[in-house]
């Protein structure tokens, strides 16, 4: 079995984590790539560390991505995108198209592990995100604590004093058909939150929510220090509108009372929309090509998977990194169980 080579699609953590166990495992491993760089969504994302650790993930995320580049046994392909799968008689065939042509590579089995994309904002045009500067997505955040260190008001460079989170933008949400929890929005908004209050002491943060969803280490911990901080305000409601009147500082949002049933108008300097994640309906002809059937909520269902074709990380249903690292492991468990079984 040490000789079987396994190809692994998508570069993203949950690959990252495959290639890595299966490496150490001894097997030969292709991991393809769409992008230039491997590393997936999570490349993009922040340290949310305060005057501690809150344990988001991330560093763990850009270690493993380093450390897959050094492995031996791993063969990088990036800049390729897969575009079928086809099951020969002894093996798998996995179609590629880069800039320099099409290709194939051919494997004993194979994992995909391509993941997710982000919500569209544009889809909750109530919103205003394209339309007002200071609305930014959960992602935009990230990218800006990533890349400048500080949170600050697209608009004019300033800090922002008071700052809105809208969790659920693009999950748990009948009118766009995604009625599923996208698991990780709570805790990266809850955490992104505390970044800026420990940047700016004098900032208020307004959580507007409807439920609180759990995930990862120290959550609990999290959770527990946003509710004691007096800046810290927990609104149970989901706003109906912003908008921004012309020529004026500060986004208007419009909110329904759940205990008055009064529709009231709040002002902030900057709103986050907390987006959830949605399939990557771009790899459809791929899972065709698979066999491979969506569930119920668009995700790929792993009891659809083919002998020999594995699921790892978001691409069948949200999760953040550490889940996703999780997944990954028992993935590989059940890649070389069928490999053994197959010799
Ligand atoms: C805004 C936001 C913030 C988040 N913040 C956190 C956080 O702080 N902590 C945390 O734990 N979780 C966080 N998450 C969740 C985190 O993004 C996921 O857990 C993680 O990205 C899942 O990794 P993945 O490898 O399954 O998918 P992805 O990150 O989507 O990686 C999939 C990879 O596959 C590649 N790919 C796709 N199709 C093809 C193809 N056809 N051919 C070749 N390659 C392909 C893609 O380019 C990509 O590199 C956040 C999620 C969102 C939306
Ligand atoms: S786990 Fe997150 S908060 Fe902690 S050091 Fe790593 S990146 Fe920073
Ligand atoms: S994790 Fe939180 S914000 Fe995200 S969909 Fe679930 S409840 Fe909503």
């Amino acid at each position: 079995m040490s000789d079987a080579h396994v190809i692994v699609v998508g570069g993203g953590i949950a690959g990252i984590a495959c290639a890595d166990e299966l490496a150490q495992a001894g097997l030969k491993v292709t991991l393809i790539e769409k992008e230039q760089e491997i590393g997936g969504w999570a490349a993009d994302y922040c340290c949310k560390a305060t005057d501690q650790c809150n344990r988001c993930f991330v560093c763990v995320s850009d270690k493993e991505r380093e450390g897959v580049r050094a492995t031996s046994g791993i063969t990088l392909v990036t800049g390729a995108q897969v575009s079928g799968i086809e099951k020969n008689d002894s093996d798998y065939a996995v179609k590629i198209s880069r800039a320099a042509g099409a290709e194939e590579f051919h494997g004993d089995a194979v994992i995909l592990a391509t993941g997710f994309t982000p919500f569209d904002a544009r889809k909750k045009g109530e919103y205003g995100y394209g339309r007002y500067a200071d609305v930014l997505t959960g992602l935009d955040l990230e990218r800006m604590l990533r890349e400048r260190g500080n949170a600050f008001k697209p608009s004019n460079g300033m800090p922002p004093k008071s700052v809105a989170f809208i969790q659920c933008v693009g999950s748990r949400d009948d009118s766009i058909g995604h009625l599923y929890c996208s698991k990780a929005c709570c805790a990266y908004a809850l955490r992104m939150a505390r970044v800026i209050r420990h940047q700016n002491p004098e900032s208020e943060i307004f959580f507007f929510y409807m439920d609180i969803q759990p995930a990862g280490r120290l959550f609990d911990e999290t959770l527990k220090a946003c509710e004691e901080d007096p800046n810290f305000h927990f609104i149970r409601a989901i706003p109906s509108k912003i908008y921004q009147y012309t020529g004026k500082p500060g986004l208007m949002m419009r909110v329904l009372n759940t205990e008055t049933g009064d529709l009231e108008e709040q002002f902030f300097d900057m709103v986050v929309l907390s987006i959830g994640m949605e399939p990557r309906e771009e790899n459809a002809v791929v899972w065709e090509s698979a066999g491979l059937r969506p569930s119920d909520e668009g995700f790929l269902d792993p009891g659809s998977a083919e002998e020999g074709i594995f699921l790892a990380g978001a691409v069948s249903g949200p999760k953040d990194i550490e889940r996703s690292i999780m997944d990954a492991r028992q993935t590989v468990l059940r890649t070389l169980q069928y490999l053994e079984d197959k010799s």
